[in-house]
């Protein structure tokens, strides 16, 4: 199963913040969307980095609120792992448990197509766990 199948049904849409953006600007939008990260576009779109509660919460431990006046581009994570549409979801499943993150930008021919987060692959597991067992139901009764 492919990370493809995730999308089509939760949608294409990524919420993004600018690098300039104050750290309670992000706090904001991460509420308001209800998500846990935030991928970061440059002025020219380009996709510069991304920015999880998890960065929002050090950042407040270590500098208190005025922490939240720090830009984002000062506490993002640069390097992002992505992953494009074809990749499996037990592949994606092992590159967050290995690189201890929950979410990862789908990314194909250099744009930005969706986001995928630990919560999306558990929904989808349970899904398909239930129509195993549905399965397998019908198959005993009807035996
Ligand atoms: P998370 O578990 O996704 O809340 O993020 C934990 C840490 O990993 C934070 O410092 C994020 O900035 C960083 N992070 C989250 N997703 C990615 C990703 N796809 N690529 C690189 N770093 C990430």
């Amino acid at each position: 199963m492919s990370v493809e199948r995730i999308l089509a049904g939760k949608g294409r849409d990524v919420i993004s913040i600018d690098p300039q953006s104050t750290l309670a600007e992000a706090a904001r939008m991460l509420n308001q969307h209800r998500i846990g990260a935030i991928v970061v576009i440059d002025a020219a779109e380009a996709l510069v980095g991304i920015l999880s509660e998890r960065d929002v919460v050090r950042a407040v431990a270590e500098g208190g609120a005025e922490a939240l006046r720090q830009p984002v581009s000062s506490r993002m994570t640069g390097q992002v792992v992505t992953c494009r549409s074809n990749a499996g979801i037990d592949e994606l499943m092992t590159l967050m448990t290995e690189r201890k993150f929950r979410h990862v930008p789908i990314v194909e021919g250099g744009r930005l197509r969706g986001i995928v987060s630990i919560g999306d692959i558990v929904k989808q597991r349970l899904a398909e766990i239930e129509t195993e067992h549905r399965a397998l139901r019908d198959y005993i009764a009807t035996a």
